[in-house]
């Protein structure tokens, strides 16, 4: 039996690697769904090359292109926000949780409430809405399976050991393209240094992400939604390499890792096959070539997003929700070349303390939380910026 596979962002980074795979393995996997936010052209091409049963464009505006596009094929199509959660859950066995930001939450809560198994990459679905996806996948009996190299790492550390024997867990940073930049240089980076990932090939506002190190400290509230653990046990080192994905401490002091090269196509296979493994081109690691494995701590002057992100997930409730708004409508301002670099963390710490909004009990509450937000952090940059 092959394994029927729904990809919600298909056309992304990560959706082009899983697709990679899934391409190499025809044996093993089929496509039955994909989605796209707005480009039918590349959705209807993977469509046709993987025979998806469904194609899903989340702009309503392209459907008819879409269609167009798909003529002659059996594929179904369906088009706008609200039809992206029959992808979701459809005949899938397994949907890969591929969609960048919010726009993610509503289908992944439907693959959830559906009791799939997800493989999921969406980490802002974890950071704004942890609470209500962990309890919706103990209810529905749900599998998350973390796609995000440094869970997906612990996850496989984890794999043959009991929960309770695990002291802390730890997880690498690479430190991004300002490591070992001063804090006064860090004034005058452009957009086009930010992005410039030391290591890894990732989406734009991503390595910003890395280059704050907000992006680390979305994933220590990802960790602590997926491995429930409190802020206390879990750890944040500086590792340049990239080689060591992240690493689980037991009590009796032994640290198991995994090591790999930063493709991601390694953690995506590793979800795809779970519990099985699959083959992957991903270079191998020469620990030799390599020579040296370095680690430092992280710098809370220079990078005050990890401090700022850590104290909103010890806060809580619509904290992350806030914090991940704050950040997004931050970064992208300073994309455009709005804002400096250092007042990204100054813009997300002011909207957390400027907000004071009751804890979610609902994925429209998350959404509601998340919309307020942009719309005050817009606003308030319009006065920075004049
Ligand atoms: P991307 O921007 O390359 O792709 C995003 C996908 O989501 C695209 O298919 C796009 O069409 C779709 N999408 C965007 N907005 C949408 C909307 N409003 N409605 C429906 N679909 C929409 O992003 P990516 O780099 O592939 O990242 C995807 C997720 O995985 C993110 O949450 C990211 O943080 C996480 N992640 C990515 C990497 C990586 O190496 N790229 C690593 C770890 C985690
Ligand atoms: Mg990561």
């Amino acid at each position: 039996m092959r394994r029927k596979i729904a990809i919600l962002g298909a056309t992304g980074s990560v959706g082009s690697s899983t697709l990679d795979l899934l391409e190499r393995s025809p044996d093993r996997f089929e496509v039955v769904a994909v989605t796209a936010a707005t480009n039918a052209e590349a959705l209807a091409d993977i469509a046709r090359r993987t025979k998806a049963r469904l194609a899903i464009v989340a702009d309503e505006s392209k459907l008819g292109l879409l269609r167009e596009c798909l003529a002659g094929t059996s594929c179904e199509i369906a088009g706008g926000a609200d039809a992206l959660a029959q992808a979701a859950t459809g005949d899938a066995d397994l949907v890969i949780a591929a969609i960048v930001g919010c726009a993610g939450l509503k289908p992944v809560m439907a693959a959830v409430e559906a009791g799939k198994t997800v493989a999921l990459a969406n980490k802002e679905a974890l950071v704004t809405a942890g609470d209500l996806m962990i309890a919706a996948a103990a209810r529905h009996h749900a599998t998350i399976l973390p796609v995000d190299s440094e869970h997906n790492a612990i996850f496989q550390c984890l794999a043959a050991s009991r929960k309770e024997d695990v002291s802390r867990i730890i997880l690498t940073a690479s430190g991004g393209p300002f490591r070992t930049a001063t804090i006064g240089t860090l004034e005058n980076v452009t957009p086009d240094q930010a992005v410039a990932h030391p290591n890894w090939s990732m989406g734009a506002k991503i390595s910003v992400d890395s280059a704050t190190l907000m992006n680390k400290g979305l994933e220590l509230i990802e960790a602590h939604y997926l491995f429930g653990l409190t802020s206390d046990r879990i750890d944040i080192v500086i590792h340049p390499q990239s080689t060591v994905h992240s690493l689980v401490e037991f009590v009796d002091g032994s640290v198991l890792a995994q090591l790999g090269a930063p493709d991601m196509r390694i953690p995506i296979a590793y979800a795809l096959a779970w519990p099985e493994r699959l083959e992957t081109p991903a270079e191998r690691l020469d620990l030799a070539a390599l020579g040296r494995l370095d680690f430092e701590a992280p710098d809370p002057e220079r990078f005050p997003a990890l401090r700022i992100a850590r104290e909103a997930m010890e806060a809580g409730g619509a904290a992350p929700i806030v914090l991940n708004a704050a950040n997004e409508v931050a970064v992208e301002s300073f994309l455009r070349g709005r804002i400096r670099f250092p007042e990204i963390a100054r813009v997300v710490e002011q909207a957390l303390q400027d907000s004071s909004f009751a804890s979610p009990q609902s994925i429209a509450d998350v959404l509601e939380i998340d919309r307020i937000t942009r719309t005050r952090v817009t606003a308030s940059m319009t006065e920075i910026c004049h």
